[in-house]
């Protein structure tokens, strides 16, 4: 199967990947982006590492039926254990897991990050934990996207090594996005605080401390949104 095409998402997580770089993809269940990036005459070579069997069975099958499999190494391995320093990675990418997960697997082979160059990382949710981890072990974050795709919104966050101070309201919206405020950043912000107002609508009002704290989330949102008003 060709993977000439890949998902939104994907290509603008690809779009961070610097030319000519090595990657290890962390969860590459199909290998379409490692496929994808080689394709593309972006990367020459990569490690897709995958921790179920099945998935990683059908990454084997599409690296070899592209004819990858002297570019693409597949590994079954669980995280940061499916490289060592001798495969010179220069970038990670880890996307379409929890922000939680994905700072788990960084945390848990942390010793072995001080080769890398980038992160790249696509959380499906609780992206300021994420942005917390990478801040809290000499990480900063160097660039960051949006992206809608089928109704959902994606953050791609880029990390690279140095230090970085991030407040409550940076961690939660992000320093780029957060300041950039783009059209898509104030449609995904605006749709968070529909559903958070109406989440609380159904909160009880006896359950105060539930309300309080559903409130605050809600005026954090829209002290963001009118701050570029
Ligand atoms: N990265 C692809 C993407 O963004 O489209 C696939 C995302 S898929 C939802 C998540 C994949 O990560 C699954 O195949 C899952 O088995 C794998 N995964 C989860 N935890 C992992 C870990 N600790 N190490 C390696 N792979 C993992």
């Amino acid at each position: 199967m060709q993977v000439k095409n890949i998902s939104k998402r994907l290509e603008k997580v690809a779009s961070f990947v610097p030319q000519g770089d090595k990657i290890l993809d962390v969860g590459s269940d199909h290998a379409y982006l490692p496929i994808y990036l080689i394709q593309q005459g972006r990367i020459v070579s990569a490690v897709a590492g995958e921790v179920v069997e099945g998935p990683y069975q059908s990454a084997v099958a599409n690296v070899r039926d592209n004819g990858l499999s002297d570019k693409i190494s597949v590994r079954l391995a669980n995280g940061l254990a499916a490289f060592d320093v001798g495969d010179q990675i220069d970038d990670i990418v880890i996307a379409g897991m929890g922000g939680r997960l994905i700072a788990d697997i960084l945390e848990r082979g942390s010793t072995k990050l001080a080769s890398v160059r980038r992160l790249i990382l696509q959380p499906n949710n609780r992206e300021d934990e994420l942005r917390r981890w990478l801040c809290g072990h000499d990480f900063q974050i160097i660039k960051e996207a949006l992206v809608e795709e089928n109704g959902k919104f994606y953050e791609i966050i880029i990390a690279e090594q140095g230090k970085q101070v991030l407040n409550a309201d940076q961690e939660r919206f992000g320093p780029y996005l957060m300041r950039e405020q783009s059209t898509i950043f104030r449609d995904r912000w605006r749709w968070e605080a529909d559903k958070l107002e109406k989440a609380l609508a159904k909160i009880p009002e006896k359950n105060l401390a539930e309300r309080s704290a559903m409130s605050q989330k809600i005026k954090q949102i829209k002290e963001v949104l009118h701050a570029s008003e």
